[in-house]
């Protein structure tokens, strides 16, 4: 970065303010020109005073009628008041604590303000609406707005600052094949970031962000399809061996439909010669994890080891729980690999994978550490998969020669989206829950419910059952302990007979672990936990799960915690506060209410939050979207597959396209090296 190119040259822009820009990501002109905007106050259109409707935001163009007076209405609030009109009728402006700025707003000046009306008749007001002067005989401003996501102490002025002089620098050469461009109509990404920033029209947005979104989902496809090349063998192990009946036998239950049918399915794939490449997606307790030990007892019966890889260690251990018996029943040796364990246990316990002395391994991201190596693994299943990134699928499928691969989630997503995002993956539905389940009953209550709650709570434990206790989202650390603590201890008040556990994130392994372990046998009535034990953990007895301020969580994800209950015969309950925060957590919290359906929550909650949200940052482990919208811009992610694939089937490591190859090695700059071998 030279000092020409830094955000300290413009004017305007002192230390501070560029200690703040540094926080959203942009330290150079050119971090400007990429970040884009928010979204655009459309000022092309002026509407006349009388045509405003309540709540519009718009556009004015006015004369001002009266000078500003300004009333101090306490200490700390100044009101500015003035009144302007326009051809059509007139209006009132009000600004909160900006006596210098409406100095300026002369009476028989022309001005066009933009904001949201609000009142009626002669009340009728613009609220702290942006100004624009329009010198005598001019025609008014007819713009497009770029809005930009602020940090505090940042102002949409200091960004029309910045990027008045960012869009001075070269917008960078095209690195789009020029077919490709040609073929959708699109516009050169100098002139996409020109018009994204300082577009004339709506219909410049669109295009600009049209061309945006097709490289960015162009770059995902190389990218995805070059990781994907290097995985894809075309030859599989044949697991000849074995049948899911012989496993059903060694289970204590009978299958569900759909787990026999997923089973059948698993079982076809390792028997085409082919490695299988399989999604299964099922709702929070409809069983997935028998469907892994399907795959783990076929592959043991053909001489293969096979490894499960679940995202916590408490899960980890649960699967290890629930498969070790079935599994030594049959003489097939397993072996629990955590991140945690001391470096003899590890070195003991790598030792025996090496050997080939155990079979079916289960772990933690531990599985995938360098030095841990297999002798013959044949299958791998990934649970909860929307844990891992697909660097870290990948890492582990590599530590076989073409293993079969599971992965396992809760989290449904629509198939066309798994099929691009997941490629050549088959998908398996498990839609049936096992069966003797009491579907969980759902309230949302607002704080004024806290005391009935707290006897809710008490008369569950005095029938024997156990509560759950999610406390308020707060980042993972520090301040989730503290939390959890002081729940724990408020909590522990109102109910001093009882025994309270605390669970959380940043406790030891071994610490959690018993926590778990006491409250599964019962030792424990009622467990505060912060969203760790969102995932897979099973404890039949608990039958109440309480979650604080559900209204920071996304419907699947409390759909997902609220799967910790009514897995045993007691009636359950989830009750979520947060019903009092707003129309639209109390709409959220409705779904979750009148449904137990895991994928009507999964679309209800795409519609509500928007995609972006829902495939938040680290949920799918791809690289994160500036742009486009995965679930919003399907067709064009589509085209763009088909293009990537066109450019890559010709060019594999796209040797004569070096431009566009550092573009894709910087979007994927977490296996940037590996991308291109
Ligand atoms: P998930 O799909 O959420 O991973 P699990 O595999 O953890 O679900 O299964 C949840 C519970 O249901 C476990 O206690 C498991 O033993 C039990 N279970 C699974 N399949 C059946 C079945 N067919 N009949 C009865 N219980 C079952
Ligand atoms: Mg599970």
């Amino acid at each position: 970065m030279t000092e020409k190119d830094s955000i300290s040259a413009v004017k305007g822009i002192g230390p501070k303010k560029q200690a703040l820009f540094y926080k959203l990501g942009i330290h150079t002109l050119r971090d400007a020109q990429e970040y884009y905007p928010r979204d655009y106050e459309d000022r092309t259109r002026i509407v006349p005073i009388a045509q405003l409707t309540e709540g519009q935001r718009a556009a004015i163009c006015v004369v001002i009628g009266t000078e500003p007076v300004t009333r101090r209405v306490r200490k700390g609030l100044e009101i500015t008041r003035l009144k302007v009109f326009d051809a059509s009728g007139a209006l009132w402006l009000t600004y909160y604590n900006n006596r210098y700025g409406t100095a300026v707003l002369h009476v028989g000046s022309t001005y066009v303000f933009y904001g949201k009306a609000q009142g009626s008749g002669a009340q009728r007001t613009m609220m702290n609406p942006a100004s624009e002067f329009v010198p005598k005989g001019a025609q008014p401003p007819r713009r497009m707005y770029p809005v930009y996501a602020l940090t505090a102490g940042l102002t949409q002025k200091d960004f029309g600052r910045v990027m008045a002089e960012a869009l001075k620098v070269p917008h960078g050469e095209e690195w789009l094949p020029e077919a490709i461009a040609a073929r959708y109509q699109l516009v050169s990404h100098a002139q996409a970031v020109h018009l994204i920033h300082q577009p004339p029209d709506a219909r410049a947005v669109i295009q600009a962000r049209r061309r945006l979104i097709f490289e960015e989902l162009f770059l995902l496809c190389c990218g995805l399809a070059r990781l994907k090349d290097r995985r894809t063998a075309v030859e599989g192990l044949y697991f000849p061996k074995g049948a899911p009946e012989d496993f059903w036998k060694l289970l204590p239950f009978q299958p569900t439909g759909a787990q026999a049918r997923a089973a059948r399915e698993i079982w076809h794939d390792v028997q085409t010669g082919r490695p299988m490449n399989r999604l299964v997606q099922g709702d929070v307790g409809s069983g997935k994890t028998v469907l892994a030990a399907v795959l783990c007892y076929l592959a043991a019966q053909n001489g293969c080891q096979s490894a499960i890889m679940a995202p916590t260690e408490i899960l980890a251990v649960q699967h290890m729980k629930s498969l070790e018996g079935v599994f030594a029943s049959v003489g097939i040796p397993c072996a629990l690999l955590l991140g945690s364990m001391t470096a003899k246990q590890k070195a003991a316990c790598k030792a025996k994978i090496a050997a080939g002395e155990v079979q079916v391994v289960i772990g933690t991201h531990a599985l995938i550490q360098k030095d841990v190596v297999f002798q013959n693994l044949g299958a791998v299943v990934v649970d909860e998969q929307h844990r891992f990134g697909v660097a870290q699928r990948a890492m582990l499928h590599e530590k076989g020669l073409t293993p079969h691969v599971l992965v396992m989630s809760a989290t449904p997503i629509p198939r066309t989206l798994a099929l691009i995002l997941y490629g050549d993956l088959d998908v398996s539905v498990v839609d049936e829950l096992p069966p003797g389940r009491t579907p969980v009953e759902t309230f949302a209550v607002g704080e004024h419910m806290r005391r009935r709650i707290e006897a809710f709570i008490e008369k569950q434990l005095a029938a024997g059952g156990q509560v759950y206790v999610v406390c308020p989202l707060v980042e993972e650390g520090e301040l989730a302990l503290k939390s959890a603590e002081e729940h724990g201890a408020t909590l522990q008040k109102c109910l001093p007979h009882r025994k309270i556990g605390i669970l959380h994130g940043k406790m030891k392994a071994a610490d959690k672990d018993e926590v778990m372990r006491r409250f599964a046998q019962g030792e424990i009535d009622v467990l505060v936990a912060t969203t760790v034990i969102e995932v897979g953990v099973n404890v039949p007895n608990a039958c109440l799960m309480v979650i604080e301020d559900a209204d920071r969580f996304g419907l699947s994800q409390l759909h997902q915690l609220r799967g910790r209950v009514g897995r045993g015969t007691r009636q359950s309950y989830c009750i979520c506060f947060g019903a009092d925060k707003g129309a639209q957590t109390k709409e959220r919290l409705k779904v979750l209410c009148g449904t137990n359906d895991g994928f009507e929550i999964a679309r209800a909650d795409l519609a509500q939050r928007g995609p972006g949200d829902f495939f938040g940052k680290r949920q799918h482990g791809l690289p994160v979207l500036r742009v486009a919208d995965l679930a919003a811009d399907l067709s064009l992610m589509q085209q763009a597959k088909d293009e990537a694939a066109q450019l890559l089937a010709q060019d594999p490591v796209l040797a004569g396209y070096p431009a566009l190859r550092e573009r894709v090695q910087q979007m994927f700059s977490d296996h940037a090296q590996e991308i291109f071998n």
